[in-house]
């Protein structure tokens, strides 16, 4: 087992690995940029390492950098949680050329499903159901028009580099065909220097289901059961819950072992998560995270397991503590992501708080890296924190997290817990009736 493990990461997920590494006897460094030198997982680790100013491209995501902490601080494997390096596949190459661990998969699986023609023609080859379109890049218009009549309006154009929505463009018809196929090569190759487009059909109300999954990196996986993350604004998630209310049992282990499978397959190493969207009882599979996600306590709490944990087992070469028939998934889970952003307009927020109190009790989890005093910097993400509830069914977890949300306070600054008070109160959202444009088409009607 390794004794020190680096975290190229900050705020609540740096806090939330530099935890399951305290229980672990594991000793923790922190790095952080000039803005976060009075930041939580500066001061909860057992040392830290200061890697540049307060831009991201300057330090948390600067590869030298951060190998040079690991050098100083004698580090010998690093967790670099969500977000800025986990799916780099360089880094992990970087840090493997170096002699330290990259805790999560190996450089080849990450460089794979960073692409998502490669992606989606893997995990096709894998028997994964998949959404009908091209079979990789379009060569030009004339092949798009030819598919599009084929699968039928509306179609998705979209980037094979794609992230965050960039690039993408639904085509109602062919009259726009030309004009909007233009458009996404010119911002796919502004974006991510690879104007590589692709065509999907393009599903008119799915839900956003994606599937956990865990492997040891020899051959053995395992599913986790899915996540419900419909509610969406701007393509980015808002609420999640597992189970969804809308999947059967039997339709989860059908998915669950096909992804499992896959996964054993490839020898898949660590957390990973696999990402369809749902419509009419079919799943179509868009792409895969190779890392931890922003809502994975959902999936601890129905599942009873530390994911951090097994991460760094198998990053150990020791092996999972479970097989998929001890995984049994009990009660239910909701995640809320708490922003530092102002309704109704999410204009970001960033300041001093002056008063945080953290919701509490029973089947409540709050992972969160603020504390009174702290001063947000302006410079990072807004999620400043998750608030996660536990209980036996559904209604119960509504029922708890709208107490949970009356107890939070978070004072000097403006956040969107206020947001998911009203959604609690929706009827649709209480009959677990939503897809991935509910959220958005709620929003626009109550500014009218
Ligand atoms: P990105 O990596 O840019 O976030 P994804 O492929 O994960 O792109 O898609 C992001 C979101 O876009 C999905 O959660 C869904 O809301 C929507 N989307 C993607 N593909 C389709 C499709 N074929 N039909 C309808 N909506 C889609």
């Amino acid at each position: 087992m390794f004794n020190k493990i680096l975290i190229a990461n900050r705020g609540e997920i740096a806090l939330r690995v530099i935890r399951t590494c305290k229980e672990m006897g594991i000793k923790t460094v922190a790095v952080y940029s000039q803005a976060d030198a009075n930041a939580m997982h500066v001061r909860m680790a057992d040392e830290s390492v200061c890697i540049g100013p307060a831009e991201s491209s300057n330090s948390y995501l600067s590869i030298p950098s951060i190998i040079s902490a690991c050098e100083i601080s004698g580090s010998r494997a690093v967790h670099p949680g969500y977000g800025f390096l986990s799916e780099n596949s360089k880094f992990s190459e970087i840090l493997r050329d170096h002699n330290i661990k990259f805790i999560g998969p190996s450089p080849e699986h990450i460089r794979i499903m960073g692409d998502k023609i490669n992606a989606k023609k893997k995990m096709e080859e894998f028997g994964v159901p998949c959404v009908p379109g091209s079979n990789g890049k379009l060569k030009g218009t004339k092949e798009a028009r030819d598919l599009a009549r084929k699968i039928g309006y509306p179609i998705l154009l979209k980037a094979a580099a794609g992230g965050g929505g960039i690039g993408m463009k639904i085509v109602e018809n062919e009259a726009y065909l030309e004009n909007l196929f233009q458009q996404a090569k010119s911002e796919a190759i502004k974006s991510f220097n690879d104007d590589t487009i692709y065509l999907e059909k393009y599903l008119k109300k799915p839900r956003h289901i994606e599937v956990q999954i865990f492997g040891d990196g020899k051959g053995n996986a395992v599913h986790l059961g899915e996540r419900d993350c419909s509610l969406q604004r701007r393509h980015q998630k808002v609420l999640e819950e597992t189970p969804s209310p809308i999947i059967s049992s039997k339709e989860r282990k059908a998915i669950g072992e096909k992804c499992a499978s896959a996964m054993k397959m490839m020898k898949y190493e660590g957390a990973g998560t696999v990402e369809f969207l749902y419509e009419n009882g079919e799943f179509f599979f868009i792409e895969m995270n190779t890392r931890l996600q922003v809502e994975h306590p959902v999936t601890e709490a129905v599942f009873g397991i530390d994911l951090v944990r097994e991460q760094i087992m198998v990053a150990a070469g020791l092996p999972m503590s479970f097989k998929q028939e001890n995984l049994n998934l009990n009660g239910h889970a909701i995640e809320c992501r708490i922003n530092a952003e102002k309704l109704p307009q999410f204009t970001p927020s960033p300041g001093t708080i002056v008063q945080f109190h953290s919701p509490g009790g029973l089947g409540i989890r709050m992972d969160s890296a603020i504390y009174n005093g702290y001063r947000i910097p302006p410079y990072y993400d807004s999620l400043i924190g998750k608030l996660i509830v536990f209980a036996n069914t559904r209604e119960l977890a509504v029922k708890r997290l709208k107490r949970a949300l009356d107890e939070l306070i978070i004072d000097g600054i403006e956040t969107t817990s206020d947001l998911f008070k009203s959604i609690l109160k929706h009827e649709e959202f209480l009959n677990g009736d939503y897809n991935i444009h509910w959220l958005e088409n709620w929003l626009n009607q109550e500014k009218k």
